[in-house]
């Protein structure tokens, strides 16, 4: 039931709360009122005349703003007469490249949906995907395309002039080639509206495998215009460096879609390696440098040598997002590298990458915090045991409401509806307290998900392959906290009556079958799992038995 609504006003810090939401007391931007928009053209009707949108760090090639549209409606012209119409997917299997967001952005402006996954990902896990996602073409890089095999996926190459022979592979064209296409003239070809869907990035939400996330060209306008507003981006020249996936929502919404809007000039990487990402920093005089906690960690730990090889006085802010990020390391980023500020930023794929943030020096001073809630959105804290609505400085689980929050999971009402309500919040998963400021701190994580280095890795995935070993009766897998990776995957096993099954085999059997990052690197043996009386995992009794000893 909605609880009776007194609205109160802090006058100092300008907090607005009432005894069950807390509104974000950033200002909103005015959202597009035309229902008729799609994500493209609201972002190109920006014009940043002649300026570099991309540039390949490593190759040096890149494109202007006039460049990038030019081949953003070439690509879309293609596409159109190789018959991709509004409402169908298209799979997008890339590392970072400056033509990653032509694809995304040529897509969407036809109304079809991207779905992109990542390059580590196994023939299995792509295989999945494309399974549950149903798209009629892939783009992907030559080195990539055997990922595809056996899909029977129509192919267009990202990196290849001509277009090669390759066994098992249905290639039809490549980048290069519809580059050279004039494009048509008209960049929309069917009425797209801000309701329709965008984007199917997949996450795993709060439990079980990984699900699409529906994102509609509202909930990705909505998230530029907060990015937007979130830097003075439009004051000077700007560079960003691009370090995360553009796979990710992190990677996709801030480098690929929000920054093109501001004329900033964004330096790709096509991986992520810190003598590559240190050298473009001094090469390109990077301004901003966004990154997931394991790289500031990195940055924090070699700070010595890195300042005496590398020139990084352009260097004004780092932003730190997509998991934790401790108290220690804030300290010493700050003591190392006294000029530089750090921010943090703190969202789901669910909320389209945005949920709050600090945005200046200040913001940023009060140490641990995820941040202010960002413009248009509103947020409660749950009480996991009661379903009460706390009030400030009470952890809870964190609910977000807002224009950014997902339509709901692809072709999964079940899912859909547990983890957003029927008034439209979105329950995070996530153990947090708002302070009287308004500042949230992320505490805990209520739900399962494990976070190597930032990427995914949905516990349920690899508890269903452990099962599937002839010597293994019952698993179950969590997070073991790790200093460099933040947490890695770790496994209580069961072993069936009279196996000697060792930890080594336990690892190696899920090794082979899963990406880099989703590898188990702990097992400890136990005669029973844990579980509720509805058969539920205890996961919190077994993390507590995990780092008992820690
Ligand atoms: P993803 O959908 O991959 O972006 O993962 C979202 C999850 O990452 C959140 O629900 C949090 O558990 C975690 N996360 C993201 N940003 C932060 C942050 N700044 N602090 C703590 N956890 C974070």
């Amino acid at each position: 039931m909605a609880q009776k609504c007194n609205l109160v006003i802090d006058p100092k810090s300008g907090f607005c709360k009432s005894n069950s939401v807390f509104y974000s007391k950033r200002k909103t931007p005015a959202h597009p009122l035309n229902h008729s928009l799609d994500v493209t053209t609201f972002i190109s009707s920006r014009a940043h005349h002649g300026k570099i949108a991309f540039v390949d760090a490593s190759t040096g090639r890149h494109l202007t703003f006039p460049d990038l549209w030019l081949a953003v409606d070439s690509v879309a012209t293609c596409l159109s007469e190789m018959g991709v119409k509004k409402g169908q997917v298209i799979f997008l299997l890339s590392p970072n490249s400056i033509f990653f967001p032509v694809v995304c952005l040529a897509v969407m402006s036809l109304g079809a949906v991207i779905t992109t996954t990542n390059p580590l990902n196994t023939n299995r896990e792509i295989a999945k995907q494309i399974t549950d996602s149903k798209p009629v073409l892939a783009f992907t890089t030559r080195e990539l395309v055997p990922k595809l095999a056996g899909s029977n996926l129509r192919i267009v190459l990202l990196d290849e002039q001509s277009i090669p022979t390759v066994q098992n592979a249905r290639i039809v064209g490549s980048l290069e080639e519809m580059l050279k296409k004039h494009p048509s003239g008209t960049r929309v070809r069917e009425r797209v509206n801000q309701d329709d869907t965008a984007t199917l990035l997949y996450s795993s939400g709060t439990t079980g495998a990984s699900k699409g996330v529906v994102g509609s060209h509202k909930s990705l306008i909505a998230m530029v215009q907060i990015v937007l507003s979130r830097f003075n981006l439009d004051e000077g020249d700007q560079r960003m460096i691009c370090t995360v996936p553009m796979f990710h929502i992190y990677g996709l919404a801030v480098f690929a879609l929000a920054l093109l809007a501001s004329g900033t000039t964004v330096v790709i990487l096509s991986k992520y390696e810190m003598h590559d990402m240190l050298s473009a920093i001094e090469k390109y005089r990077v301004t901003y440098l966004p990154l997931v906690p394991p790289i500031l960690v990195a940055l924090v730990n070699s700070a010595d040598q890195i300042r005496t090889k590398y020139n990084l006085s352009s260097l004004q802010s780092v932003l730190s997002g997509g998991a934790p990020l401790s108290k220690e390391v804030i300290e010493g980023f700050v003591e190392r590298y006294p000029t530089v500020t750090i921010r943090q930023g703190y969202g789901l794929t669910e909320s389209s990458g945005v949920g709050a943030s600090t945005d200046s020096l200040e913001e940023s001073r009060r140490y641990g915090t995820a941040g202010l809630l960002s413009s248009g959105m509103e947020a409660k804290i749950v009480s996991p045991e009661t379903g009460e609505a706390l009030p400030v400085n009470r952890p809870g689980e964190l609910w977000l409401r807002g224009p950014t929050i997902m339509t709901g999971y692809f072709n999964n009402a079940e899912a859909t509806a547990s983890t957003l309500d029927s008034e439209g919040w979105l329950k995070t998963g996530d153990i947090c307290y708002i302070d009287d400021d308004g500042f949230i701190f992320v505490v805990d994580r209520l739900k399962e998900l494990i976070k190597y280095k930032g990427y995914q890795v949905p516990p349920a995935e690899l508890e269903a392959l452990l099962l599937a070993h002839p010597e293994i009766s019952d698993a179950a897998v969590i997070p073991f906290p790790d200093k460099e990776a933040g947490q890695c995957p770790m496994a209580y096993v069961v072993r069936k009556a009279g196996s000697n099954l060792s930890d080594r085999a336990v690892m190696d059997f899920v090794t082979g079958q899963v990406a880099p990052y989703k590898r188990i690197r702990r097992v400890a043996f136990i005669d029973s799992i844990p579980k509720n009386p509805s058969g539920k995992i205890l996961r919190k009794d077994l993390i507590q038995l995990a780092t008992s000893k820690l």
